[in-house]
């Protein structure tokens, strides 16, 4: 039989993780087709988690291992954690909030077994946006607008992390060690053939969602940094067409001079906003020199994606 590994990042879930292990482990008996291996990362949680796996470990170690960080880093920190220790067949990435239903591994497993349509990972999107705050919702269609416009790497709106992949992939996904990480541009940009499987959105069976609107905003800018370099012809693009519109500007002053000599001193609003546009222009784009500056920063200081404190 072949053996499925999930990698679960966790962050404070100390009541979600026994539901979910259950759940997981109803789909296993259920269907009897894949064994399953699971790699639980504590992203450094301030609430039980850790004891939570550790116990879970405990009682059966034959197929629960946990990695425990030493400070929260993030999901994407945990997911490359994770995928760094996993030793199955397939790879599924899963939330542990239960918002991914195992239900869809059978039928994930089911269609990367296929020889049919030779797929290397079976993804999953979501259907709609119910239930989601619509400013939240707005911003996610936009960003997905925005990054498919600019960038080669396409992402498909509303894609979840929730997917099931061969070693190959896994392998590939390893092999970009870059710090900022974007999951969802590095799902797509190393290609492979991947079948979106379309699902309703679901409540978390516990706790609360650690996204706010910043953090979400911060990980748009990472994702849009990380996979497109046209922000920074921003600058080059309005210095152009301010330059071309300044030479209209002063062709048509000269003429005006010579047809109407005596014309007085005017224009100081148009004056005023046209040096506030400048200026905003000019900030905006040093701004987004900083963002990938910033970037190449982390990145040449080439520190360690994660640290782990235990592994089990
Ligand atoms: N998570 C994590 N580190 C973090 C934030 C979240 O490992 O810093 C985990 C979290 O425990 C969950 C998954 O990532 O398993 C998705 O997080 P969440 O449910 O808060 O996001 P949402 O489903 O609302 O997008
Ligand atoms: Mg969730």
């Amino acid at each position: 039989m072949k053996t499925i590994s999930v990698v679960v990042p966790c962050y404070n879930e100390e009541e979600s993780i026994e539901l979910y292990y259950e759940a997981m482990n109803k789909v296993k008996t259920e269907n009897n087709k894949f064994n399953l291996e699971y790699w639980f990362v504590d992203d450094g949680s301030h609430d039980r988690t850790y004891q939570v796996l550790r116990d879970l470990q405990k009682k059966h170690s034959d197929e629960v291992h946990y990695i425990s960080f030493s400070r929260n880093f993030g999901k994407e920190s945990a997911l490359y954690a994770g995928l760094n220790e996993v030793t199955g067949e397939y790879t599924a990435v899963m939330d542990v909030d239960l918002q991914d239903p195992p239900e869809m591994l059978v039928k994930m497993f089911d269609m990367l077994e296929s020889d049919e349509d030779d797929y290397d990972c079976i993804g999953t999107a979501r259907m709609d946006r119910e239930g989601e705050n619509p400013i939240i919702s707005f911003f996610s269609n936009s960003f997905y607008g925005v990054i498919n416009k600019m960038s080669q790497t396409k992402i498909i709106p509303g894609a979840r992390d929730y997917r099931l992949m061969t070693r190959q992939m896994v392998n590939a996904i390893l092999s970009m060690t870059e710090y900022n990480r974007f999951s969802k541009g590095i799902f797509s940009w190393v290609g492979f053939k991947t079948k979106y499987l379309p699902y309703k959105n679901r409540e978390r069976v516990a706790g609360t969602t650690s996204w706010n609107f910043w953090k979400l905003l911060k990980y748009a800018i990472t994702g849009i940094v990380d996979f497109t370099e046209r922000p920074l012809m921003f600058a080059t693009w309005m210095g152009s067409a301010f330059s071309i519109a300044s030479v209209i500007a002063i062709i048509a002053i000269i003429i005006r001079k010579i047809i109407n000599p005596t014309s007085s001193v005017n224009g100081w609003s148009s004056m005023v906003t046209l040096i506030l546009l400048i200026g905003g222009i000019q900030l905006l784009s040093i701004g987004i020199l900083g963002e990938y500056i910033g970037k190449i920063f982390l990145e040449v200081k080439k520190r360690p994606i994660y640290i782990i404190k235990e592994k089990k």
